[in-house]
């Protein structure tokens, strides 16, 4: 996958119930073009997303997590809300992109993972 590839959309599946353990990540991405202008100035524009290049993949909870950790360290942003500062929400062909702030990182778009090295170094 290209840098410019990014996940838009994630679901845990295998969950039936409430007690059993999510076995599986489903990872759903694309490429879509930078917004330049307007309130999402920066965030990736799902709107126009590239269809080719859309990609689904499967990762075990595990993996999902060693991938974040990685990103994280990567790009030094929040993998919550790969560093906007605002979680999507929901997306739809009609309605475009909705957000909502990033609880995780408070908004701000940067890793927690960093924050805690800033205060101990
Ligand atoms: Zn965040």
């Amino acid at each position: 996958m290209p840098p410019e590839w990014d996940a838009y959309e994630w679901e845990a599946i295998g969950r039936e119930r409430a007690s059993d353990t999510t076995k599986l990540i489903r990872v759903v991405g694309a490429v879509a073009p930078i917004k330049t202008r307007g309130k999402y100035k920066g965030h990736p524009n799902w709107d126009k997303l590239e269809k080719d290049t859309i990609r689904t993949a499967y990762f075990t909870p595990d993996e999902h997590e060693a991938w974040l950790v990685q990103w994280e360290q990567k790009t030094g942003k929040c993998a919550e809300c790969m560093g906007s500062g605002e979680r999507s929400v929901g997306w739809s062909a009609a309605g475009g992109t909705r957000y909502k702030p990033c609880e995780k990182c408070g908004a701000t778009g940067k890793t927690a993972n960093e924050a805690v090295e800033k205060v101990f170094s």
